[in-house]
């Protein structure tokens, strides 16, 4: 740490790998607005516990969680592909640990409950929408079986917080509220790059730093390693490798992969401005401050998890753990995992036994060229029959395909009848039987993701003190792949011209 005084004003904290830091109370009484069961049995809480009050005074910062000291981390990171030296942990506050019944350590960190030595000019709070906003994307995420942090809690504070949600210049008041990530670290690739950018006296600290962090997160490295930090390395690499596939699979786009925003555990962390592909665009970035570059869009989030682990790379080079001929083959590793993960989710998204780039390519073509709702459009692929009889629907596609795509022009329909017969001989060729291909694909392709709009609507009803639609989307997205008790309204894509949400400081 850096040192004893828990001072939260904003400074350049040296030789230091975090500092203690203590929540700033809010103004009125917090209330528990939701809270996840599974969340607190992770971390050996009572799920009860959540409608206790003094659950919503802790988890708000302004009650102390008996038994710990609460700190905040210190890290750099390149922003849109720019180093942009000390950044930290500007708003977020580790309670500590939670040990469970397995003896599994869980930090648990609000988000939102003051300001911390990182904080710069900012506030250190977090506004009602972005916090349902990362509530509801985490525990989707980890209910679709995509890498992430976690969510315990959303809390309201009854704080108001001046915000300029589309950097406008038009500032207003919004309640304010913290969520309650929960992850076994919060260590990014940004943690182990600031150090080595301060000279000789702070180069220890990459070292250190990766011993902690293979000592509790990767402890099978310790022994019997020609460079444990090669293999340390190499799996960081592979789990980023696989998670960008996952974000594929789901249409998950982050938005703001810089990396500080990089987990050294290879989950999803830091939902501000992402966002779930609708009409299949590959250019698609819900990140309004990333255009017109689109450095973070869909299709570039492979290239660019290469080129933030070249950076965790550097890292590691520069602080003498590892030399450049043993770093390569270690970065290699994120391509062969990516691919590897990609083919097989591919695969198992069209129901096929292997994957078939003849098929796959001119699908996202036409979604692409159809503006096809990409959740929807590979949902209604398993009803897809082998035999192209009773094709009763519009355009002679099957209904569910139908329905996803909505009304298209006669000639597009015959381009999708064309692909059809290719996708129906691929499927024939493989003869996979019907069920296991069904259950298959229902389980790779979500019935329902978080839409942008929905959650705005849900907000605006939180807001208004109404939390039973958060509720019941939530419970929604919790069984993404199970298709029953859906509200049409969760499957709609956005309307065409709806501006993308932007997740603001
Ligand atoms: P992000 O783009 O969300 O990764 O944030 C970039 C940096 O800004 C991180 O160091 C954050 O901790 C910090 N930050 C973001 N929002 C706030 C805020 N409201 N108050 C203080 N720091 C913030
Ligand atoms: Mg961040
Ligand atoms: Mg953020």
């Amino acid at each position: 740490p850096a040192d004893d005084s828990e001072a939260n004003v904003p400074r350049q904290v040296r030789s230091a790998i975090y500092s203690w830091v203590t929540p700033s109370p809010t103004g009125t009484e917090p209330v528990t607005l939701a809270a996840s069961a599974a969340v607190a049995r992770l971390a050996g809480l009572d799920p009860s516990e959540a409608l206790r009050p003094e659950f919503a005074l802790v988890f708000s910062g302004n009650a102390p969680l008996p038994q710990t000291r609460s700190y905040s981390q210190c890290y750099g990171g390149h922003q849109f592909g720019h180093w942009a030296g000390q950044l930290g942990d500007g708003r977020a506050i580790c309670l500590g640990q939670a040990v469970n019944a397995e003896g599994q350590r869980w930090e648990l960190q609000l988000k939102g409950a003051g300001r911390t030595p990182y904080s710069r000019s900012a506030d250190g709070r977090a506004v009602l929408r972005s916090s349902i906003r990362e509530y509801i994307a985490s525990e989707a995420m980890h209910a679709m079986g995509v890498p992430t942090t976690r969510a315990l809690s959303l809390v309201a504070t009854g704080d108001e917080i001046a915000r300029d949600q589309f950097y406008n210049g038009n500032v207003q008041l919004e309640p304010g509220a913290v969520v309650c990530r929960v992850s076994q670290s919060f260590v990014r690739f940004g943690s182990f790059q600031l150090p080595i950018t301060r000279g000789a006296d702070e180069m220890g600290l990459v070292g250190l730093l990766a011993d902690y962090v293979i000592k509790h997160h990767y402890p099978h490295l310790q022994a019997g390693q020609p460079n444990k930090y090669a293999s340390f390395l190499t799996e960081v690499a592979q789990r980023t490798g696989r998670l960008v596939a996952e974000w594929h699979r789901v249409g998950f786009v982050h938005g703001v992969l810089n990396t500080d925003n990089m987990s050294i555990l290879g989950e999803t962390i830091d939902y501000g401005p992402y966002g779930f592909i609708e009409r299949f665009d590959p250019d698609f970035t819900p990140n309004t401050t990333d255009l017109p570059g689109r450095r973070y869009c869909f299709r570039q989030q492979p290239e660019i998890g290469q080129w933030n682990l070249v950076q965790l790379a550097r890292a590691l080079i520069v602080a003498g753990l590892m030399t450049e001929e043993e770093a390569s083959p270690a970065l290699a590793a994120y391509a062969t995992a990516l691919t590897e993960r990609y083919d097989g989710m591919m695969a198992a998204k069209l129901g096929l036994r292997q994957y078939s780039q003849e098929v796959a390519g001119p699908l996202l073509r036409l979604m692409y060229e159809d503006a096809a709702d990409y959740t929807n459009t590979f949902r209604s692929l398993s009803s897809v029959g082998v035999e192209s009889g009773g094709n009763g629907a519009v355009g002679g596609l099957p209904a569910a395909l139908a329905e996803a795509l909505g009304p298209l022009e006669e000639e597009r329909y015959a381009a999708w009848r064309e692909w059809l017969d290719l996708y129906r001989a691929t499927l024939a060729a493989e003869g996979l039987p019907a069920e296991e291909r069904a259950a298959m694909q229902d389980g790779a392709n979500p019935a329902i993701v978080p839409r942008n709009h929905v959650m705005v609507g849900i907000t605006a009803e939180a807001e208004a003190g109404n939390y039973e639609p958060l509720h019941r989307y939530m419970a929604a997205l919790l069984q993404p792949y199970t298709a029953t008790g859906l509200d049409p309204a969760w499957l709609e894509p956005a309307p065409k011209k709806c501006r993308v949400g932007v997740e603001l400081l």
